[in-house]
């Protein structure tokens, strides 16, 4: 008999949003969640920005992460300190640009999307920021823009990362599930469902299953496996001939301190929000984001490169320096001449695990097998939708029932007949 009903793999977010959401749906289930790393969270959850939105033009999108900001807004509420932050996102734009998303926002607007445009004036008044970038004597080389008008959507801004780890494991033990960290799995087991201890069984006309992991020389069995190994996936997937559909990518933040009053003032800009703090802002191009730090009196600054960037899978990705003094600053510091002469003081490197067919989370299964992953960059704000549906996937039911209701095709998420609406809003 195994040991577990269920064993997963993987520790990050949706490992554990999966392993909670199994448990709290039938608490008598034996589950148990392994990771290589010492601690839960310790893959790329741990280099996440935090950062969040419920404002997205695919229904998929907008579903899953707004049912999941929901029930973190929820947990916060009845009083789970997850440190949401409603700093909102504030995406700057010159003209052109805006008229290019005007249909798109209106179509949002009308299904109840929130936001508010900003005028140049508006947001040279609290930011002081260059809104003539465009007309630099670098704005050629760069292709740096002007900035006409922003848009700043109210119901964003970022959570404690660690802190909705903790909350997912913490409850996760508290209903009696187990974890084993510092250990890594080595391998999926593959057996037949009649041993007929054949040399080399299975063989393909016998009926075979995962049935357990391998770590060095012990072996869990489990009735079913669930991967939520992230980037790592590959790792465990293509020995038994499995897809992940997901490509590991680098990406960088660097923390740029707020020492100089003009860095100060810009942090601590009023009138966006109720933090009395700069929004999350995407500048109009390249579309560097700066994040405000107000625990640390700090920004993070990043920038998501695609073409000429390796799909490579790197245990621990380093930040590149001279990504953010030749790639990042003389655009940041365009824009936002508060920068100048300003280093960062920290800086780190994980990796997204990208769906580079549509971008959206893939959750699937076969022969006791779950795989759920290729968050593509936005597994922070989706993992509870992501929970409940993988959850759902193991249960065998065909939907889920996302937080506030709103139920979700299972398959819908899965390979074979895949629904996913592809993202207009891209910015
Ligand atoms: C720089 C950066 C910024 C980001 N910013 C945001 C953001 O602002 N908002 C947002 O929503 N998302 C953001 N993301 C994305 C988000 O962090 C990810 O989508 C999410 O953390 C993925 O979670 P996961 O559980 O799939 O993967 P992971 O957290 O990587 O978890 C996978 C786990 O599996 C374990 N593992 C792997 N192989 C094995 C094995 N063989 N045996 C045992 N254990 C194993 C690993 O140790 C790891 O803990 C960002 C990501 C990066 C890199």
């Amino acid at each position: 008999m195994p040991k577990y009903d269920a064993i997963i793999i993987g520790a990050g977010i949706l490992g554990l949003a999966t392993a909670y959401h199994i448990k709290r749906e039938k608490p008598n289930q034996k589950v148990l969640v392994i990771d290589k790393k010492p601690a839960a969270g310790q893959g790329n959850t741990a280099k996440s920005g935090g950062m969040f939105r419920s404002f997205f033009y695919s229904k998929t999108n907008f579903k899953l992460a707004n049912s999941s900001i929901e029930f973190y807004k929820r947990l916060e509420e009845s009083g789970v300190d997850l440190g949401m932050r409603w700093t909102g996102y504030l995406w700057l734009f010159q003209e052109d640009q805006y008229k290019r998303l005007e249909a798109d926002l209106k179509e949002m607007e009308r299904r109840g999307g929130e936001f508010k445009l900003i005028d140049r004036r508006e947001i040279e008044e609290k930011l002081n920021i260059n809104t003539k970038a465009g007309e630099s004597e670098e704005a050629e080389i760069m292709n740096l823009k002007n900035i006409d008008v922003g848009l700043l959507v109210p119901k964003a801004g970022k959570i404690d990362v660690e802190k909705l780890v903790a909350y997912y494991e913490r409850e996760f033990l508290r209903m009696g599930g187990e974890v084993i960290y510092g250990t890594e799995v080595d391998e999926i087991i593959v057996e037949p469902e009649i041993k007929l201890e054949l040399p080399g069984e299975p063989y393909f006309w016998q009926e075979a299953k995962v049935s357990g992991v391998r770590m060095g020389s012990k072996i869990i069995r489990g009735k079913k496996i669930i991967v939520a190994t992230g980037v790592w996936a590959d790792q465990l997937l293509d020995g038994i001939g499995v897809d992940s559909y997901q490509k590991p990518k680098k990406r960088q933040i660097f923390v740029v301190k707020a020492e100089e009053e003009k860095l100060k003032r810009l942090l601590y800009a009023e009138g966006f929000n109720r933090e009395g703090c700069i929004p999350f802002t995407i500048l109009p191009y390249p579309r560097i984001y700066v994040k405000p730090s107000i625990e640390e009196e700090a920004f993070w600054i990043g920038y998501a490169d695609d073409f000429n960037r390796p799909f490579q899978l790197e245990e621990e990705p380093q930040p590149e320096e001279n990504y953010y003094r030749y790639g990042i600053y003389p655009v940041l510091s365009a824009y936002m001449p508060q920068f100048k002469d300003a280093n960062p003081i920290n800086a780190w490197a994980g990796q997204y695990a990208i769906n580079t067919f549509d971008g959206q989370p893939v959750i699937f299964g076969e022969r006791n097998l779950i795989v759920v992953g290729a968050a593509s960059g936005s597994g922070i704000m989706k993992a509870d939708a992501i929970g409940r549906i993988a959850s759902a996937l193991y249960f065998g039911r065909e939907k889920a029932e996302l937080y506030g209701g709103e139920e979700f095709k299972v398959e819908h998420l899965g390979i074979k007949n895949r629904y996913v609406e592809r993202e207009e809003f891209v910015i």
